[in-house]
């Protein structure tokens, strides 16, 4: 199993579990890493974990159960509103209607008091006719002042009509009212009904009500007087404009009949209706009142279209937020197995993984890091240079490119350097840096790869002690080649030296006045050894193993060097050979022993390939001079005349042992192509446009 630590998003720790380790025991050389390919185990967040143990839409069941009662309360409401409305629009009729009754009552009680004074008075002073006609006057005022009273009559106890008084000119109405008063009278004389007041409908062109009531004073009746009232009248003038304008109102008999009706505002509608009974003496009337108000709309209610709309944007920003939720979740999930994949992976690798911020401080590290420097990551994560892991012989080094990076330049191609394990041991490491960006395009710091190079060392040392020993083996085959024409070439100076010694004893012996030539012939000797010594001597370095070194050389000096060794060969092969080197050429840093074998090599095979052509055309030329090209490299040329190279033996010219001569190792070229990239130059060839090969080799100035 894997873990990963999220938290800190920096350190990873692998674990081998029971499981694993069962698996590695039964299949013998399974690696670690090749664990981690199939038994890796994503890590679980507290937010998935929670998911796993409860059902998936479980989360969801309370936000929607709330939704839902937010939605039934928001529902709810404006019913509830409306039903209030309704109910408030009820009362208030009820108290109206209520105010209105007492209105009506109010009115016929003060016309009743009004009636009973005046028929009082005039039961009482009738003795003048001054007086008669005062009360006449006062009953007509009555009347004009009280638009509901259609007539009075007032009868003394002797059933006499005292006062009648009319609005209707009509006589059949006074007639009935007369009729009316005698029934009146006769009430007067019902000892049994005498204090008892009546109401009567009378039908008509207008529905009527006449009131008859005894006037008593102490027991004894006075007489009576009758009043009749148009009912149509008394609605106009006891109910008010405003409560007609919103109801229609009307008075009904017992039977329901309609006998007067008010109705400003328009017709009831018989949603809020009331009814109140009026009770006049014996005579039951009813107050009905119907509004002209319909019942309140539930949708047209503001509140309504509120709670729509505010249901319908819930319900929209929810869905939205479910959405949003889902798809952060799904991109949630996808990082985590992108970051699980990347964290495998990392840990997987051999390279070593390294982050720094913008002040040098470690951030990040993968295993194989700590596996290098032998660190444990708490030991060097967030620590800032110096590092546990620098070498302190290159700390210098260390602190100049620290400094660079943090102006922000770095090397692509890389660079190398030492570092030290946590046991002092050092080892060569290879360092690519990257800057680190985050998502709003801000470095926020360096990322490195390191690898360790120093298998890669070892390989390189092997290699390069197998191409000595292949050098060497060059050099000694070259010596074989050599050893006949340097037998031959060192005979001829043995033999000079042998002639001119000889030649001195002869001189001695025979003329001792000739002693005085002796210097001259010595000096030819000494002459003659020391070009044999330097054959040898440029024999023995040639085949000497050795240690590459590298130092500062002159060309010049090197192909003087070198020359007699050339002519050697030139001059056993007839070869005429030409220098061309430019005075003054700059220093470069090589290995002289290594140049010295490549112009060895490279003339060698120049007069080789002139060993069949004409005499005259037997011209090696050697040229040394400043590259055209590339004023920072010196170039080198060893031109023939000889038969060229074709196109199949090009291709295959530098590789190992490939050779045109029968006792050829095919090595040279190999070997000089390598010494020369050795030195950071180029070893090429290309026809000769006089006929021949042109072989050139560039070497940097130092
Ligand atoms: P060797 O000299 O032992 O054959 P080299 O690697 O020096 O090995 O050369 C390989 C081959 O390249 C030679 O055998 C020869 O055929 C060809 N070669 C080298 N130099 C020349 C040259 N100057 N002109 C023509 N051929 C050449």
């Amino acid at each position: 199993m894997v873990s990963l630590d999220y938290a800190s998003g920096r350190t990873a720790q692998t674990i081998v579990d029971n499981h694993n380790v069962a698996s590695k025991v039964q299949t013998p050389g399974l690696t670690l890493k090749s664990c981690l390919d199939f038994s890796y185990t994503a890590p679980m967040s507290p937010f998935t974990s929670i998911l796993r143990r409860y059902p998936a839409s479980l989360p969801w069941m309370l936000p929607i159960v709330l939704v839902l009662l937010f939605v039934a309360v928001l529902l709810w409401l404006p019913w509830q509103a409306q039903k209030m409305e309704a109910n408030e629009r009820q009362e208030q009729l009820i108290a109206d209607t209520l105010w209105v009754e007492q209105s009506l009552l109010f009115q016929l009680k003060r016309n009743e008091e009004n009636l009973f004074s005046l028929a009082h008075e005039v039961l009482q002073k009738k003795e003048t006719q001054t007086e008669r006609d005062n009360l006449q006057a006062r009953s007509k005022l009555l009347l004009s002042n009280s638009h509901e009273i259609l007539s009075l009559q007032i009868w003394n106890a002797q059933q006499q009509l005292i006062l009648s008084q009319s609005d209707t000119d009509t006589q059949s109405e006074i007639t009935k009212d007369l009729q009316q008063g005698t029934q009146v009278a006769e009430l007067i004389h019902d000892g049994n009904r005498i204090n008892v007041a009546q109401c009567v409908k009378q039908s008509g062109a207008q529905d009527t009500i006449l009131c008859r009531f005894p006037i008593l004073q102490e027991k004894t009746s006075l007489g009576a007087f009758t009043v009749r009232y148009r009912l149509q009248t008394l609605l106009d003038e006891a109910v008010p404009w405003w409560f007609a304008q919103d109801n229609e109102i009307s008075l009904q008999d017992s039977d329901e009949q309609t006998l007067a009706k008010r109705s400003a505002g328009g017709p009831g509608k018989h949603i809020y209706t009331h009814n109140r009974q009026i009770e006049l003496p014996q005579l039951n009337l009813t107050l009905h009142t119907d509004s002209t108000k319909s019942a309140p709309k539930l949708l047209s209610n503001l509140l309504v279209v509120s709670v729509v709309l505010l249901s319908a944007g819930l319900l929209w920003s929810l869905i939205a937020l479910w959405r949003d939720i889902n798809r952060r979740l799904r991109a949630e999930g996808a990082l985590r197995k992108e970051v699980a994949f990347r964290a495998a992976m990392e840990n997987s690798l051999i390279t070593g993984l390294r982050a720094r911020d913008m002040e040098g401080r470690l951030t990040y590290i993968n295993p194989s890091f700590c596996a290098m420097v032998g660190y444990p990551p708490e030991d060097i994560i967030g620590r800032l240079p110096p590092m546990p892991y620098w070498a302190p012989e290159a700390i210098a080094e260390y602190e100049q490119r620290f400094a660079q990076i943090l102006t922000g330049t770095v090397q692509p191609e890389g660079f190398e350097t030492i570092y030290q394990r946590a046991n002092g041991e050092r080892f060569p490491v290879l360092i690519y840096e990257s800057p680190l960006v985050d998502e709003h395009g801000t470095q926020t710091g360096w990322m490195s790869s390191i690898l360790d190079i120093s298998e890669l060392k070892r390989a390189q040392e092997r290699s390069r002690q197998q191409e000595e020993k292949l050098h060497a083996n060059a050099r000694l085959a070259t010596m074989g080649e050599m050893a006949s024409m340097l037998a031959h070439e060192l005979n001829q100076p043995l033999a000079a030296i042998s002639s001119y010694t000889t030649g001195a004893i002869n001189l001695l012996n025979e003329d001792p006045k000739d002693a005085a030539l002796l210097p001259a012939v010595l000096d030819k000797v000494r002459q003659q050894a020391q070009r044999a010594g330097q054959v040898i001597r440029s024999v023995h370095e040639f085949v000497k193993k050795r240690e590459v070194e590298r130092a500062p050389l002159n060309i010049a000096t090197l192909i003087h060097n070198i020359a007699p060794l050339i002519e050697l060969q030139a001059q056993h092969a007839q070869v005429h050979v030409h220098y061309q080197v430019e005075p003054q050429l700059p220093e470069v840093l090589a290995d002289k022993v290594l140049l010295e074998q490549v112009l060895l090599n490279l003339t060698r095979n120049a007069i080789d390939a002139m060993q069949d052509i004409a005499a005259e055309c037997k011209q090696l030329q050697i040229h040394a001079h400043l590259s055209f090209t590339r004023t920072d490299q010196i170039l080198i040329q060893i031109i023939d005349h000889g038969a060229g190279i074709s196109d199949d033996i090009a291709a295959e010219l530098f590789s190992p042992f490939f050779s045109t001569k029968p006792e050829g190792m095919g090595m040279g070229l190999n070997i000089c192509r390598t010494a020369i990239e050795f030195h950071g130059g180029s070893l090429q060839h290309r026809a000769n446009p006089e006929g021949g090969t042109i072989f050139e080799f560039s070497l940097p100035i130092q």
